[in-house]
């Protein structure tokens, strides 16, 4: 059982605005949206807290979630003005929900290095 906030969202206990689901991802708008487009794309199934834990037998899942979100942002319009994928990992990683999650990010300009 996936007892985090995102394990909720998917089983539909708390609500979320969701823009994407198939078989394995679900993508929902970040409650705090960071930039004018950001979607947050989750694994449905397999339960991974973080990319740390992810093994190879996971490669195809993780392709998936950047793929969906690059078709995603392509969708929205974002593919020739461009976008960031995010992926935090633990502490200083700045990960705080505990089930892996890749970050879409688009619609204005995004400064490097980050924060
Ligand atoms: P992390 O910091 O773990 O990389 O990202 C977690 C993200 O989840 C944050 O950007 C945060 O705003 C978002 N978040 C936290 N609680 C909720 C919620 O209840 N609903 C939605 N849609 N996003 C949430």
């Amino acid at each position: 059982m996936d007892d985090t906030l995102f394990g909720k969202i998917i089983r539909r206990e708390i609500p979320a605005d969701i823009v994407f689901e198939d078989d394995d991802v679900l993508g929902f708008r970040d409650i705090n949206p960071q930039a004018p487009l950001h979607v947050l794309f989750i694994p449905k199934r397999q339960p991974l807290p973080t990319l740390d834990a992810a093994s190879e037998a996971d490669a195809p899942l993780l392709g998936k979630l950047l793929l969906t979100a690059a078709a995603f942002a392509r969708s929205e319009g974002y593919a020739d003005s461009g976008y960031r994928c995010v992926l935090n990992c633990n502490r200083d990683g700045g990960q705080t929900v505990y089930h892996l999650h890749v970050h879409l990010l688009a619609g204005r300009p995004l400064h490097w290095p980050p924060g």
